[in-house]
């Protein structure tokens, strides 16, 4: 299918073509005749699957289309569509993409974020806007001070609905909805279904329609997946050893914490690594630099959390690290979501310490896949790593380093297996990396 064959207009098709794009991704081809149809739609795709597109381009579509109508030649001052999203930097994401698919249609668009200031945003807003992109915190600021109006507006986006629910902002949610007319366009993307996703769609969706694009849980399929075990306090040694060894840059490297993220991010930096942390407790301006920065491949690693780095659009990131490893199993994979796109081979390396064992289980029996383990001589660990199973299976506590590709977590099977990184969604394993333990002898 090609992008031609979809009914979008000749302004939308320039600016697809000046992106360099040809052919529609699945939740492209699937959900852009049902939106412009003019249907609800609920989506499951998560970052990386062209999601951003999939709503931007019919929804320009749609107001380019009531703009040209000769009786509505009305010059609308309020949004007829709004965008929530859980973060800042999505929101600027999401509006980058609303202007370079909209460069044609000479539609104004907004993004409303908080970190800065609310003045300009204000100022913008009144000279009239067509599409309005928003955080629910910022944009309830609005709605208190009386800037925004929201009673034109015809179409609603709910992006990542899922991490609204895990930022905790459903009722800043509900509060918004209330406000918006109740004949209008529902779309909502998430990258799970959970209970509460499920629940919040039941409640704001008309009769949708339903696209799923990727297999419940399915990483990009282009990912390779190791684990190297190391002890807890070792970490920082093993990665500033794998950045000298290997040359990395433009590596996306993972904390829980903000404190460890920005503890990593200094040493680091002290160690010669170019390195910026990304994270909440960072002014808009800090995050916005360090990601401008990091996509230039002036820095070799940006240290994030997992909320921080929700939905950031880096293409082709070759290579993610995860310091530690989510306590949400789903993390992983929004986490991995960031490398392997657009065809582009990536990477996904673990360090995981003996108390992160169930974590990783976790994550692989939600990958339904065996991650290959490896330990990196003169970085073996001294703890027990094994996972308590029943005693007849349980593996001995300490085998030789060389000898334990699998020693320990989600090792179902108990028989020997190469340490070559696993690749999600079936596509066959490329060859050890540089990660394989026997490699950096
Ligand atoms: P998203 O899932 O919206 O975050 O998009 C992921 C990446 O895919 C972005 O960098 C887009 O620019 C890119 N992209 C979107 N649509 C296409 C397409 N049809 N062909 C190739 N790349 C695309």
């Amino acid at each position: 299918m090609q992008f031609t064959e979809l009914g979008l207009s000749a302004e939308l098709l320039r600016a697809i073509g000046e992106q360099g794009y040809t052919t529609p991704t699945p939740v492209q081809a699937q959900a852009i005749p049902h939106i412009l149809a003019g249907r609800d739609l609920e989506a499951l795709a998560q970052t990386g699957t062209g999601k951003t597109a999939a709503f931007v381009l019919p929804i320009l579509q749609r107001l380019t289309a009531a703009q040209n109508t000769p009786l509505q030649k009305v010059t609308h001052t309020a949004p007829r569509v709004l965008v929530l999203v859980p973060t800042r930097e999505l929101a600027a994401q999401v509006l980058e993409s609303v202007r370079v698919y909209g460069a044609h249609t000479g539609l104004r668009s907004l993004a409303v974020f908080g970190g800065v200031g609310i003045n300009p945003q204000i100022q913008t807003m009144r000279r009239g806007i067509d599409i309005l992109v928003a955080t629910p915190g910022r944009l309830l600021d609005h709605l208190g001070q009386r800037t925004v109006d929201l009673s034109k507006v015809q179409t609603l986006v709910l992006d990542e609905a899922d991490r609204m629910f895990d930022m905790g902002f459903i009722r800043d949610i509900r509060r918004i909805i209330e406000r918006l007319p109740k004949l209008r366009q529902n779309l909502m993307f998430s990258a799970t279904f959970a209970a509460e996703v499920r629940e919040l769609a039941h409640a704001v969706l008309q009769n949708p329609a339903l696209v799923e694009v990727a297999r419940r849980n399915a990483p990009a399929e282009l990912v390779s997946h190791a684990v190297i075990k190391v002890d807890q306090d070792k970490k920082r040694d093993l990665l500033l050893h794998l950045f000298a060894a290997h040359g990395w840059h433009q590596v996306l490297v993972f904390c829980r914490t903000k404190h460890g993220s920005d503890a990593l991010a200094r040493k680091l930096e002290q160690s010669g690594v170019r390195t910026a942390a990304l994270h909440g407790n960072k002014s808009q301006n800090a995050r916005t630099r360090a990601l401008a920065d990091f996509k230039a491949g002036k820095l070799a690693a940006l240290v994030a959390t997992d909320i921080a780095a929700r939905g950031l659009d880096i293409d082709s990131l070759p290579r993610v690290v995860n310091f530690e490893l989510p306590n949400v199993p789903e993390d992983y994979i929004h986490r991995i979501g960031r490398t392997g796109r657009a065809g582009a081979s990536g990477e996904a390396l673990s360090l995981v310490s003996s108390d992160e064992r169930i974590q990783l289980r976790d994550i692989e029996r939600l990958l339904k896949l065996d991650i290959p383990t490896s330990v990196m001589p003169g970085f073996e660990p001294q703890h027990n790593h094994s996972v308590p199973r029943p005693a007849a299976g349980r593996p001995p506590a300490h085998k030789p380093a060389q000898a334990r590709t699998r020693s320990g977590s989600g090792d179902r099977s108990g028989a020997p297996r190469s340490p070559r990184p696993a690749r999600s969604g079936g596509s066959a394993a490329k060859p050890a990396s540089h990660h394989s333990g026997q490699r950096h002898r």
